[in-house]
């Protein structure tokens, strides 16, 4: 059988760069996102040869604001994609409540998209406004109606924890319900020293009203029929993130674009952030290849971020030379309730996956 592969696209403008955005975002102009589109339909040449010899399952396209290009931008996008689309299980694009329109959304579902993961944020005006968001909580709204028209499987993100004694995010996750998306992730907010919202804030959430914010969100949702499959994310039965399952489970994924990383068997590669070099064709930033102890933190760090958790016996399998640090590992996070071994499951209890760092830097102690 051939091994199935996951794309990722990154497409890093956006209209205006938010006051607390740390991603490789920018803002362009119309010529330059041009360009940028050339040089991606090169890289993408590079890996014919995976690409070809791969059955492509999952398709992602992310920002950045993919709805920032324009209608002919977007076209020529997804005919650059067209090649890798005819075995898709899932087709994800991200969008910006301002920049979706009616024609982009047939475009989109015409080639295929069949999932579109908005960021809403917040339903609060003032706080859209100090986060430096563009985006009216109607015009969400609006966008959602418009997704709708051709596209049935939704996500929308949250942020939480924006300053102490706050309640917005409730009413923010109120209407988010109201829309009655497939998909919810959840966020807190993360204030870097280097970007404008630190300087706006005068006081910040500590980790406990962090935590007891996160937990009312989870209430909320569950008793809405979400369940919690990941760390963040959401969903109804049946419509959790196939892509991004691909990170958590350390399945084969190739990155292309500005700043776009990948995982091809042993070798993890990135793209370089600065979009003078990836236009003049220099992509890859740092590639490096995977010690077997590497493996073994990721499949921990990343695989235990899943209430399905891991493989036991493929852990020990895949990593005889350690095989004793792991069962001393595992039992030492049982007896402390944070995992639990059902048969072949290793997984993460619910106070394990709010101390998932924790749990991670255990097993890191003991190498
Ligand atoms: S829309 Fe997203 S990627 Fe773009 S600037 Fe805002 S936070 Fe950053």
């Amino acid at each position: 059988m051939m091994n199935d592969l996951g794309v990722y696209v990154h497409i890093p403008f956006c209209e205006k760069r938010c006051h607390y955005c740390d991603f490789t975002a920018l803002v362009a102009r119309d010529d330059e996102i041009d360009r940028y589109l050339e040089a991606l339909a090169k890289e993408l040449l590079g890996f014919q040869s995976l690409l070809s010899e791969r059955l492509i399952t999952t398709l992602y396209v992310g920002g950045g604001t993919p709805s920032r290009l324009s209608l002919s931008q977007t076209e020529k996008l997804l005919q650059l994609l067209e090649p890798y689309t005819g075995k898709l299980r899932e087709f994800t694009i991200e969008a910006n409540p301002e920049s979706v329109t009616a024609d982009k959304v047939g475009l989109w579902a015409d080639y295929g998209v069949d999932r579109v993961s908005l960021g809403l944020q917040s339903s609060d005006a003032g706080w859209l406004k100090t986060l430096g968001r563009i985006h009216s909580a109607e015009r969400v709204d609006e966008a959602v109606g418009l997704v709708r028209e051709r596209i049935d499987s939704i996500n929308l993100d949250l942020i939480y924890g924006l300053s102490p004694g706050d309640q917005t995010y409730l009413r923010s996750l109120d209407a988010i319900l109201s829309l009655a998306p497939q998909h919810v992730s959840i966020y807190e907010l993360e204030v870097y020293e280097h970007r404008p919202l630190a300087g706006m804030l005068t006081e910040l959430v500590d980790s406990d009203e962090s935590f007891e914010q996160f937990h009312r969100l989870r209430r909320k949702l569950e008793a809405a029929g979400f369940h919690r499959y990941e760390v963040s994310n959401f969903s109804l039965p049946g419509y959790e993130a196939k892509h991004n399952r691909r990170y958590w489970d350390r399945a084969d994924t190739l990155g292309v674009g500005l700043g776009a990383h990948s995982l091809i068997g042993r070798r993890r590669f990135n793209n370089t952030t600065e979009l003078p070099r990836y236009l003049a064709g220099d992509y890859i930033e740092q590639s490096e290849s995977l010690s077997s102890d590497d493996i073994l933190i990721e499949c921990l760090m990343l695989g235990l971020r899943q209430l399905k958790g891991i493989n036991y016996r493929d852990l020990l399998r895949e990593h005889p030379q350690r095989s004793d640090l792991i069962d001393q590992y595992i039992q030492r996070q049982v007896a402390l309730d944070r995992l639990e071994l059902s048969g072949n499951v290793l997984r993460p209890t619910r106070i394990g996956l709010d101390l998932l760092d924790t749990v991670v830097l255990d097993f890191l102690s003991l190498l």
